[in-house]
């Protein structure tokens, strides 16, 4: 009875889409379909009586250009329709895709299609972060010049996304190594240098031996080591261009306020900025009463009382006594290394004019990442006995009244403020004077943006001996590179060969001077390329501010956890930037953050902790060894690379499955936070086709956890090698037993070694082919998926995990016919336009997203500082 109830649901169902102008009802046989439940589409109208996998392809073949002609049918011109911008982090173009840059543009490419059907105006562009280390080495190494290097990657690359039918904006493809790029970034550039916010200074820097090129902090891991070259980085003094984000520090602390749908990244970008409690001020230094020439910076975290400094504080790293400072050598006579030490140097303060003698602490490591600041005995007790020590003359400028508030006397104009009121009032003060002020937190440093390098944004500046560093007039830009072809990788910058562009005439007076031969930081290119996108062919400014205004701000952003703290730190200064030139209205440029997970590769590593490949472990015992060795072999599931033998090949994998069952897989593996880890041996598996249908005996201890009993098919996945007497249950993923006893070797990895490493097998799915794809009568895309390969992410949870009370990420739900998400998994696919209420439109295609209706405002755990949240979570389940 109830199968005719729902037999008869199904069709008003039918008959309602019918009537208001749904898809055809299709006969098969006796049987008549409605054409938006049917599974494949024959162009011939037959139907095939198999499917098999070419079936598959030909399908995909049929429909992928006729899809691209759809969308790029859409107009993005009416501006009266909601707007949605999704984004997924642009990549540098290496010319070979891996699987984590399947999965970031399957995701945005789902939500793109999503948001269109719901009828938004949605631009989902594509572009390339080209310039960067990799094409110069290339240069090097293979003698090919960065620029052609790069342009066959991308050549390449385009082609590879074509292949897995991602339908991007390509009409607003941008490239950063172009001159049509990279002059708007040279222009954001001066702008930063006309608002006092690029400057130069000399500074210890991270010195790559490799690379021959600096490093930013970030760049360098805990063991001191680059994080590209892997040498060990040494430390030298070099004049460089900073960017000074310090200057938006306060502002983009308090800004994360406004952004609820960052989870988990926001903490650490708040980690990263530091509490803004200070601010720095400028110093000039005299000798003997004599002006020097030379300044310095110190922080303070009480700036209302700097009427009370008794000296400026400095460390024994401090650049003054190690760089090409002319005070070097009075500063390193007064050193007495291990004790605080009075110089002969006095700081004049630039707001203030009260001076205070230098002096070199003992201690090397001050609060933060400071290596200078001030000293102020009224409100720091160390600092008192430092002056009561050394006998260093200062006022008491703080007085606390009888009802306990505290106000300042001694203090010039800012006498009988409250410390509130003066604190404010004085780092205005010494903004306006352009001498300091900023608030911002001990640690935060300014951005680093030299780069001795070729493949780079040319720093649009001109040192002349006359008027010091000009800017390159605004007219005159882009400063192109110049044609370099001889390439050694070593020395400083590769600019400073090419002679004819180096010296120039300086834009003031018109006299002999030189380029700068430093690049920018990649970084700089990828702060500000999601405004371009709003505008990519504008020749007049960086971008239309109407169109900036429109599509801003990214409504969902999509990349991996490694730019949570960087690369989106940059891009929101750029924004903040931006906003305060009046280019655009919206301050923060990503409303909705998407950190997606790894996909993860099974690794087998030595004790040494060299990785072997697969093929080279026996894991016929009870534990895997090296076939060779019979050493021990530690097997864990890591980030997919080349040197760890783990990757996978997206086009080898899209060749073997179609596109649709990897891109639907990817999407169903794991919620996007999370990772997926890719068992290479459930894929191969099904590759040895065709193969007769086994039926088997699970054998694994944990049979009882797998829902279909004891004894099932082993399905596409669990086929067992010709002449295997096991096989991995498709299921459980435990072990199974063909039921016909055939001689042979066991399964490629026993389940004692799957548990072995993170014991997490639950989150280990191979794929079955059971999954279709047609297109409405509107032209819509429908994705049939057979509820066989989808109840595997609910089903593969083991008995073990069972009995501790975990839940599975997601489950079947038969009267919905979806996957429903557990709510306690942050499945939000869906933009912001949508409530967590309203439910996607319900129809075949959206069953992977249909999870986003249960998407619930769960941050990601916030680990320790600088720890990526969600490192260590899997598909299955967070790691205890
Ligand atoms: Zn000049």
């Amino acid at each position: 009875m109830a199968s005719a109830w729902r037999r008869l649901g199904f069709y008003v169902c039918f008959l309602k889409s019918k009537l208001n102008g749904g898809p055809d009802i299709i006969s098969r046989g006796r049987r008549v379909i409605p054409g938006c439940a049917r599974g494949i589409y024959s162009a011939t109208g037959t139907w095939t009586k198999e499917y098999t996998l070419q079936t598959r392809k030909d399908v995909e073949n049929w429909w992928h250009k006729r899809i691209k002609e759809e969308t790029s049918k859409i107009s993005e011109a009416d501006k009266s329709k909601p707007k949605f911008y999704v984004l997924s982090m642009f990549p540098y173009p290496s010319g070979k895709l891996h699987m984590g840059h399947v999965r970031v543009y399957t995701i945005s490419d789902t939500i793109a299609r999503f948001q269109k059907m719901r009828g938004m105006q949605v631009i989902n562009p594509m572009g390339w972060d080209a310039f960067g280390l990799p094409a110069e080495n290339a240069a090097i190494e293979r003698n090919l010049h960065p620029e052609s290097w790069t342009q066959s990657n991308i050549k390449h690359m385009r082609k590879q996304l074509d292949r897995l039918g991602l339908c991007f904006s390509w009409d607003r493809e941008i490239t950063t190594c172009l001159p049509d790029y990279y002059k708007w970034t040279q222009y954001l550039f001066i702008k930063l240098y006309e608002a006092g916010l690029a400057y130069q200074k000399e500074a210890l820097v991270n010195w790559d031996p490799v690379d021959q090129t600096v490093l930013a902090n970030e760049q360098v891991d805990e063991h001191g080591c680059s994080w590209r070259s892997g040498a060990k980085v040494e430390q030298k003094y070099l004049r460089q261009w900073f960017i000074k984000t310090t200057a938006y520090a306060k502002a983009m602390q308090d800004a994360l306020a406004d952004l609820p749908e960052w989870y988990g990244i926001k903490g650490m970008q708040a980690h990263w900025i530091g509490d803004c409690v200070g601010c720095h001020l400028d110093f000039t230094l005299k000798v003997d009463g004599h002006v020097t020439g030379e300044k310095l910076t110190a922080y303070t975290a009480t700036p209302e009382a700097i009427y009370g400094t008794s000296h400026v504080a400095i460390s024994p790293s401090h650049r003054l006594l190690h760089g090409h400072s002319s005070l070097k050598e009075t500063f390193r006579k007064a050193l007495v290394p291990g004790q605080d030490c009075l110089t002969p140097v006095t700081a004049v303060n630039m707001l203030t004019q009260r001076e205070a003698p230098v002096v070199i602490l003992a201690k090397a490591d001050f609060e933060g990442s400071l290596d200078s600041k001030i000293g102020i005995p009224s409100t720091s007790p160390e600092d008192a006995s430092l002056a009561q020590t050394l006998g260093l003359p200062y006022s008491e400028v703080i007085e606390t009244l009888p009802d306990g508030t505290e106000r300042l006397r001694n203090s010039a104009e800012f006498t009988g403020m409250n410390r509130q009121d003066a604190f404010l009032a004085l780092t205005q003060k010494a903004r306006r004077k352009r001498v300091g002020g900023d608030v911002t937190s001990d640690k935060l440093k300014d951005w680093l943006v030299s780069r001795q390098r070729y493949w780079g944004t040319p720093i649009p500046m001109v040192h002349c001996p006359a008027c010091g560093p000009v800017p390159v007039p605004l007219q005159d830009l882009p400063v192109t590179l110049p044609h370099i072809t001889a390439f050694t990788g070593k020395g400083g910058s590769p600019l400073a060969t090419a002679s004819d562009w180096v010296n120039c005439a300086c834009p003031r007076c018109r006299g002999a001077a030189k380029r700068e031969t430093d690049t920018m930081d990649t970084f700089v290119d990828s702060a500000w390329y999601y405004f371009r996108y709003t505008d990519p062919q504008n020749a007049h400014s960086p971008f239309n501010a109407a169109l900036a205004d429109y599509w801003m701000p990214v409504d969902l952003y999509i990349g991996g956890k490694e730019h949570a703290v960087m690369h989106l730190f940059y891009a929101r200064f750029f924004s903040h930037f931006c906003h305060d030139q009046n280019m655009v209205k919206h301050r923060e440029p990503f409303h909705k953050l998407l950190a997606q997970g790894l996909i993860k590769g099974q690794t087998f590593r030595l004790p040494s902790g060299q990785y072997l490949q697969r093929e080279e472990v026996d894991l016929t015992g009870s534990v895997p060894v090296h076939a060779n060795t019979k050493e021990t072999v530690e097997v864990t599931w890591e980030k997919m690379s080349k040197s760890k033998h783990n990757g996978v090949d997206p086009q080898e994998v899209v060749g073997r499955y179609g596109i649709d069952t990897i891109r639907l897989y990817i999407l169903f593996a794991a919620p996007p936070e999370k990772d997926i880890l890719w068992d290479v041996k459930a894929s191969l598996a099904e590759s040895r086709s065709p193969q007769p249908r086994v039926r088997g005996r699970c054998v694994c201890p944990d049979r009882d956890g797998c829902p279909d009993g004891p004894s099932h098919h082993l399905g596409a996945l669990g086929r067992p090698a010709t002449g295997a007497r096991e096989a991995v249950c498709p299921l459980c993923l435990g072990r199974r037993r063909a039921a016909s006893g055939v001689a042979g070797r066991g399964p490629a990895v026993p389940s004692a070694a799957r548990r072995r490493g993170d014991g997490r097998p639950g989150a280990r799915v191979g794929i079955t082919a059971s999954h279709s794809q047609g297109i409405d009568g509107r032209g819509r895309g429908t994705l049939a998926v057979k509820r066989s390969s989808i109840s595997l992410v609910q089903k593969r949870m083991p008995a073990r995990q069972k009995q501790r009370g975990e839940r599975p990420q997601g489950h079947w739900d038969d009267q919905q016919q979806s996957l429903r998400h557990n709510p306690r998994a942050p499945a939000s696919l869906a933009g912001p336009g949508q409530s967590p209420r309203t439910r996607p439109p319900k129809r075949a295609g959206c069953q992977a997203l249909a999870g986003a209706k249960h998407q619930e405002n769960v941050p990601l755990p916030q680990n320790g500082p600088h720890q990526l949240p969600g490192a260590g979570l899997t598909a299955g389940r967070r790691k205890g």
